[in-house]
Formats: C-alpha cells, structure tokens, sequence
C-alpha cells in the first residue's frame, strides 16, 4: 500500500534515531552549556527496543518506505547496534540501509556492522584544521580520529562513504576548500551543509549561514564544478561535479533553497515518535500504539493517518522570527 501526504508527496524514506546521547557536543547541534551534566536525557525503559524499531520499519517499507538511515544523537553509543542493522537487514523490499555517525568510534565497530549487513556510511567531518574541528565537536577528538574511522569503513566495505560538513560562518567556513581538495580523486562525496534552525539551542542567525552558492562559488575558483543532474527525485543534497573528472561535491540548502516539495521523509525519535518535518515541534506517540497490543495492520493504519494528514514545509515558510519557535532537537530526531 503506497501513501500521499497533503501536498501529494510519497513516503519513501525513513530516518531512525536510535539514541538522544552522543559523546561529541558540536557547538551547533548540542551546545555543552545546555547538554551539560545535568541534562535529562531519555530514560533506557522510553527507548523503543530494536525489536520495536525493526518491526516499525517493517511495517513502514510495506507502506512505501525503500530506504533507512540510523541515525541519533550518535547511534554508535548504542549497545549492539550490529543486532538492529542485522534486524533491519532482513526486510524484504527495503533497498537501501545506511547510518550517519561522527566516527570517532567507527574504527572499532565498522567491521561488525559491515557483516551484519549495512551497506555504507555518512561520516560527519566538518574541516580538516584539528584546532578548528575541535572547537566545533568541543569533545577534544581530533582530526586524526575521525578519518581513521573512515578509513576502517573503507576496509569493512562499507561503500560509498560520504562526508557530512556542516558550515557556520566565522567558525569553518574559510576551511571548506581544504575539504574539497583532500576528498578530491577519493570517490568521497562530501556534502556542504548550511547551517540550520533546528532545535532551539544552537542560537541560529541567519548571518551564520554560508549558503550553498557561496560554498560551490569558493571551491570553484580553485576547482572548477558543473552541475550535475539529481540522482532521483527527492534527493537532498545538489550535485556538482569537478570539470576535470576528479568526483563530486554537495551542497544541502535547506535555508537558501528548501527543497520541501520533494520531501519524502518520515522520522522516528528514539522514544517512538513519528516527526513528519525535522522543524516539528511535536511528534506522533507510536510507542503507545506499539505498547498498547497493535497488530501489524493497525500500526500501518496509524501511520498512514499521520502521513496523509502531513502538510509540512516549514523550509518554504521560514523568516528569522520563525527560527525562535520550538523545535525538536537535531540530537534528538537526527537531521
Ligand atoms: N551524530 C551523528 C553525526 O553527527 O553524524 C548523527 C546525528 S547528527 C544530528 C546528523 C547530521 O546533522 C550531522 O551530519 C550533523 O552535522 C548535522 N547537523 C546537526 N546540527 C545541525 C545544524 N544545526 N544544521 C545543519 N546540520 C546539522
Ligand atoms: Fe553529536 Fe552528531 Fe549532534 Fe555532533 S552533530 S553533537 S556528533 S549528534
Ligand atoms: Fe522536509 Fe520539513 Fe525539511 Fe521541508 S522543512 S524538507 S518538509 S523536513
């Protein structure tokens, strides 16, 4: 059974966190003066079990859903994350599975992955400059780290990888180049991310975010880039390939040029919220429909509901004032 939203959009792709906790706290995802030592993070009885979240996608992918991301907090401080990809693996019809972590653990984990059938990874790295990195993680893990866990996902298999970069002006923004150049020839993508309002802590300005033309318009006076055409409809990231044939580079604009009409995302919180938009202020309570003895068609049902009822675009419809309104966490939902 295939499902449209309000504005005709299918549900093709569902996006799991697994966890509110990450042991890095980025200045504009996690700021540590909010997620100090006394923040409440989810209890272990909220979390939905991974028997929970497997049988949610299952459902999911018999109402349209092809691809999965897991994601978090960082999903990679969950315990035997391995049984939930093995779990999720089994589905059949789903046709892509994947996760996005910062890395710094992946070196110790990507072969277990890999065998339990993920297929590739996203690998958030926001420069290669370690003072600069640093103070955007503000965990004290180093450059170093990091691509190492992307060389260990390399050796797994796990292909092909991409690079996330999120650009905060005065913070990293003179630093995107370097990024280019090093991932240059690799068959690394990275994608430049402008910085978003999500959430209500990471004291978004408008003035902090280095748009998507600007970051192609720098890397191109040294390497010059084409556009290239969308794999598919709905993908997130604009494609730019370098003239000389040495791969290619994204750029996500969800502030300089939303891209809602194409929006075919569900995401699940890691208490078993369903979030129809990543600026929502307010989830869909399916753990309650989960714990309260639903079959497998009534689970489908309740979803189904909530995605033919959706009617977001708040990329389309964002003004500075809208940026202060509350908003689920990105650590919390996972971007
Ligand atoms: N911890 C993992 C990681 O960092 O890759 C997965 C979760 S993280 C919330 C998912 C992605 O969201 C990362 O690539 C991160 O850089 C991005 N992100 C977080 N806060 C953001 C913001 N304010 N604007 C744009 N991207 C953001
Ligand atoms: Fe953690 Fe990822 Fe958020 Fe950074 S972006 S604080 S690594 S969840
Ligand atoms: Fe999708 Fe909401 Fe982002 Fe628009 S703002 S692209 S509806 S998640």
């Amino acid at each position: 059974m295939a499902v449209n939203d309000r504005l005709g959009r299918p549900l093709r792709d569902l996006r799991i966190s697994i966890t509110d906790r990450c042991n890095f706290r980025c200045v504009y995802c996690m700021p540590r003066e909010v997620f100090g030592p006394d923040y409440q993070f989810l209890r272990r009885d909220e979390l939905l079990t991974y028997e929970e979240i497997a049988r949610v996608a299952r459902v999911l992918v018999g109402l349209g859903v092809e691809k999965i991301r897991i994601t978090g907090g960082e999903p990679l401080v969950r315990r035997d994350l391995d049984q939930l990809v093995r779990a999720l693996r089994g589905i059949e019809g789903l046709r892509d599975l994947t996760l996005t972590t910062n890395g710094s653990l992946l070196r110790a984990q990507a072969r277990r992955l890999a065998e339990a059938g993920l297929q590739r990874v996203t690998v958030s790295l926001d420069s290669l400059d370690d003072a600069v990195f640093r103070a955007m993680n503000d965990a004290g893990v180093g450059v170093d780290t990091v691509l190492d866990g992307i060389a260990a996902a390399r050796e797994a298999g796990l292909w092909p990888i991409k690079v996330n970069a999120v650009v905060k002006r005065g913070m990293n923004d003179h630093t995107v180049v370097d990024l280019a150049r090093y991932f240059r020839g690799t068959g690394i993508i990275v994608r430049f991310i402008e910085f978003m309002d999500v959430g209500a802590t990471n004291g978004w300005r408008l003035d902090h975010v280095v748009t998507g033309r600007e970051i192609i318009e720098r890397i191109g006076r040294e390497f010059p880039l084409e556009s290239a055409e969308a794999n598919y409809r709905g993908e997130v990231a604009q494609r730019w390939r370098y003239v000389d044939g040495a791969g290619e580079i994204g750029v996500i604009t969800s502030i300089s040029q939303p891209f809602c009409g194409d929006c075919t995302r569900l995401r699940l919180s890691p208490e078993g919220e369903l979030y129809t938009c990543l600026f929502g202020a307010k989830g869909h309570d399916l753990r309650a429909v989960l714990r309260g003895g639903a079959s497998d068609a009534e689970l489908a049902e309740f979803v189904a509901g909530v995605w033919r009822a959706r009617d977001d675009r708040y990329s389309e419809l964002r003004t500075e004032a809208t940026a202060g309104l509350p908003k689920v966490e990105m650590s919390h939902i996972g971007g």
